[in-house]
């Protein structure tokens, strides 16, 4: 039996499930999850001293490659300073400067603890904003797991939503509404129909929760229309993309500004942090300043201020993101050349530093409908024939996979050559 058996065995007697959060107990593609002892650079090194170049860098955060040394020795310099104040700090100004700086959008922003968090309290701030109370998502976008964001589509995507997990009210779950994910006169429609009902639209500009789905041109804009002309606000949840698809984010690269936006992620540098902001009229309704409550004891922890601020400096090197971008892309266009080579039908996706793996035919995945008509059982066995050769991908075919900029030449043709052996291996 190795460790990491060993470990999750154990775990599974205190945590449920083994784990902390649901993806990483590899239910999706099966075989038993890796217990990490270290992380450096692009790689992790388990529990049974085995290494792995890591295509997940902590599901995000990781975009400078593990234990980046600048961020470990800012959280250093804090450290003797004492964990936590509940009082405010410059730290925190610091960082609310640099993200109105970085993110087109913001004005003005919050801190909180986690993505979960920077959501549920935009769509409060948004409900208070406007007074109303239904909000659209989108089919296979994921925001975190507060009751208002947890919801499907009812039987026709114009119907009252339905609850996707137990606990969940049906009354929260029916001011939802759940369309479809790139199509635009959807939402043009349903605008049209109840537009004055509608708080908020919140939408992953670039999707990461279904595998990796850009927006196809257009989409964007057509949800900064409806949302004018009707008075809704227009949320980026940009958990994800934030300060990796640009560095400005999705908003930065595709060239259309939300009202709010929220961030997680790469801003904590690691450790657990959320912010959301956005215009000041709207943030102003905030307390103390307005009547839409928000707290948190720990939010704008110092540590975590450090780490963060580290990191977003790092970023704004020349050229950071277009290096991402590169590898991502040389990546993708390798995978694709090998697995047709092997008669594979394989698609790949990319935006900046995010990328995905579609088993399907078709040229491109739109929509969650399309990622979902992909070839899992194909998925899995190439996800362990890769993470059997050391390369660890996302392990779930309907997440999105991460480069960092510890990824450098040696590491793309250490993947690509694992590639090539996966694919020959892979039955039709
Ligand atoms: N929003 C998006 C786009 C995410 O990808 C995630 C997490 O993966 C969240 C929100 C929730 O963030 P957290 O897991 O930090 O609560």
């Amino acid at each position: 039996m190795t460790r990491s058996a060993e470990l999750f065995e154990r775990a599974q007697k205190t945590i449920p499930g083994g784990v902390n959060s649901p993806v990483r107990a590899f239910k999706s593609v099966g075989g038993t999850p890796l217990f990490i002892k270290k992380a450096e650079g692009a790689y992790m090194v388990d529990e049974d001293d085995r290494r792995y170049l890591d295509y997940v860098g902590s599901w995000g955060p990781m975009i400078t490659g593990h234990a980046d040394p600048d961020i470990l020795n800012a959280v250093r310099s804090r450290l003797d300073l004492g964990l936590s104040y509940g009082a405010p700090t410059g730290l925190e100004t610091e960082m609310a400067e640099l993200l109105c700086e970085l993110v087109p959008s913001m004005d003005r922003v919050r801190m909180v603890n986690s993505g979960t968090e920077a959501t549920m309290s935009a769509i409060r701030l948004a409900r208070g904003f406007t007074g109303r109370d239904k909000i659209v998502k989108f089919e296979g976008c994921y925001h975190g797991h507060s009751d208002s964001l947890l919801v499907k589509a009812g039987s026709g995507a114009l119907t009252f939503g339905v609850p996707t997990s137990p606990g969940v009210p049906e009354d929260f779950a029916k001011h939802t509404l759940t369309l479809t994910f790139n199509d635009s006169q959807e939402v043009r429609d349903c605008f049209k129909e109840i537009g004055d009902q509608i708080a908020c639209i919140i939408v992953e500009p670039v999707a990461g929760n279904m595998n990796c789905i850009p927006p196809e041109p257009g989409f964007l804009e057509t949800l900064r229309e409806v949302c004018d002309q009707s008075g809704a606000l227009l949320i980026f949840d940009e958990v994800m993309s934030g300060f990796r698809v640009a560095l400005g984010g999705a908003q930065e690269a595709y060239a259309v500004t939300p009202d709010l936006t929220t961030l997680g992620k790469i801003v904590g540098g690691g450790l657990p942090v959320g912010a959301f902001g956005g215009k000041e009229e709207v943030m102003n309704q905030l307390s103390p300043l307005g009547p839409v409550y928000q707290a948190g004891t720990l939010s704008g922890n110092p540590l975590a201020m450090a780490a963060g601020i580290t990191l977003l400096n790092k970023l704004r090197q020349p050229n950071f993101h277009q290096q991402l971008s590169d590898y991502a892309q040389k990546l993708c266009e390798g995978l694709e050349a090998r697995a047709q080579a092997a008669k594979i039908p394989l698609t790949t996706q990319q935006a900046g530093g995010m990328f995905g793996i579609f088993f399907t035919d078709a040229p491109k995945v739109t929509t969650f409908a399309e990622a979902t008509q992909c070839n899992l059982e194909q998925f899995k066995q190439f996800f362990h024939a890769m993470l059997d050769q050391g390369v660890y991908l996302a392990p779930s075919a309907y997440e999105a996979s991460f480069v960092s900029a510890a990824h450098g030449e040696k590491e793309l043709a250490f993947t690509l050559a694992a590639a090539e052996q996966a694919f020959a291996q892979l039955k039709a």
